[in-house]
């Protein structure tokens, strides 16, 4: 299976983590809690982290959330913590980073939107300001272009230019191009005020698949600035995964995009960590990286005899979640592993053996009997009211026996 070559692109180091050149895609996430509230952020900023989210974006928008920024990055130090912050400026960063300096000296990156620093003659010097920052603190920069806040100014102008043309083409491809132009106009202007080329991440991001994927096709062929993948308020639930993953899966096949976000919006009161688990299921899936062992389940048809396959699926699955954590520091290579949950005896003994470790359920007539397979073998046959917890035991004996705890 050969895999998609990825753009090359300018490597950036982001705290501890390399973004671009040949170093794996990223998966990113943001916060949705008061930053000004460090306990709930730090909360939240470890659940991302453990989840997998290897860079963390917090939205710093007043002064007590400025000022918040240092406080919440030594508890997150004091708790082992080491996932690099993110901080996300509109408005108002070039006076909260002139106001609060500890905050961009406890920030790994600056995420500025060109769109919303400022207008008319502030523009400017408000974005010549956070880039001074920047500089002085020599902290990497997103220039992160969003369409819902694309520079007006600049949409006018082009909007102009391109009525008095001859051949004037559709005004949503001006606002593509206006999207594109922006972010490589802004990211020239970062390097002439002095920001390294190697310190520049881009982003442009939208909320339609096919203006997505236009979008960053262009700036792919345009710079070679490491590249935000993201799909800007991508909705709720299963439509803003389909979305998301649609329009993205697209570009990392063309090999397009460094680091990635999944924008879910969460039900009321839903765990935050779903965009980290998306994000990264997108990038196993295809297989560009591999995070957490895979589990196969089949769908379940009218062969199946109960619910209690897709509740051992589902108990499985959440067992390697949770114990993935620890794995990850002592396991090398679990998250290759591949475990098959399947029905009934049509497709299960075959996915099984494909597997590491499958387990294949009794569908309905069949003789009440789980046969088990690792490596392709059938090693036992379970049976009896404790399937679910003795193919547990199963699967961690296998992890222990193919992925020897890592020497201290
Ligand atoms: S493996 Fe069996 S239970 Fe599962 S979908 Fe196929 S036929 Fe149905």
């Amino acid at each position: 299976m050969s895999l998609p070559t990825r753009r090359l692109s300018v490597a950036s180091i982001i705290g501890h983590v390399r973004v671009g050149g040949d170093a794996p895609i990223v998966v990113q996430s943001m916060t949705n809690t008061d930053t000004a509230d460090i306990d709930g952020t730090v909360a939240q900023v470890l659940a991302l982290a453990r989840a997998g989210s290897e860079l963390v974006r917090i939205t710093v928008n007043e002064k007590e959330a400025a000022a918040a920024v240092p406080h919440i990055r030594e508890a997150l130090d004091r708790a082992g913590c080491t996932v690099p912050l993110i901080g996300d400026f509109h408005f108002n960063g070039h006076r909260l980073l002139k106001d609060e300096p500890a905050c961009a000296e406890a920030l790994a990156k600056l995420r500025i939107n060109p769109g919303n620093v400022g207008r008319g003659s502030k523009r400017d010097t408000q974005f010549a300001e956070m880039i001074e920052v920047a500089c002085r603190y020599k902290k990497p920069v997103r220039i992160g272009v969003n369409w819902g806040s694309l520079d007006q100014d600049l949409v006018t102008r082009m909007m102009d230019e391109n009525a008095l043309r001859p051949d004037p083409v559709d005004v949503m491809d001006v606002v593509r191009e206006a999207t594109v132009v922006s972010a490589l106009t802004s990211a020239k202007r970062a390097e002439e005020l002095g920001l390294g080329r190697d310190q520049i991440v881009l982003s442009a991001k939208v909320s339609g698949v096919q203006d997505l994927i236009s979008i960053y096709r262009s700036l792919a062929a345009r710079c070679d600035y490491p590249l935000h993948l993201g799909l800007t308020e991508a909705g709720m639930g299963s439509k803003g995964i389909v979305a998301s993953s649609a329009a993205m899966a697209v570009l990392l096949q063309e090999g397009i995009g460094d680091t990635i976000r999944i924008s879910l919006t969460p039900e009321p009161g839903g765990d935050r960590t779903r965009e980290v688990i998306v994000a990264q299921e997108l990038l196993q899936t295809m297989g560009l990286r591999a995070f957490t062992p895979m589990v196969t389940s089949c769908p379940g048809c009218g062969r199946t005899t109960s619910t209690y396959f897709q509740e051992l699926a589902e108990r499985i699955q959440r067992h390697i979640r949770e114990r993935m954590p620890t794995w990850r520091g002592t396991h090398d290579g679990v998250e290759n592993m591949t475990v098959a949950v399947m029905g009934c005896v049509v497709n299960g003994p075959g996915e099984s053996k494909h597997a590491s470790i499958g387990i294949s359920l009794p569908g309905t007539g069949e003789r009440p009997v789980a046969p088990v397979y690792e490596d392709g073998e059938k090693t036992v046959t379970l049976k009896g009211d404790h399937i679910a917890e003795e193919f547990q035991e199963l699967v961690e004996a296998y992890i222990l026996r193919r992925y020897p705890r890592r020497a201290e």
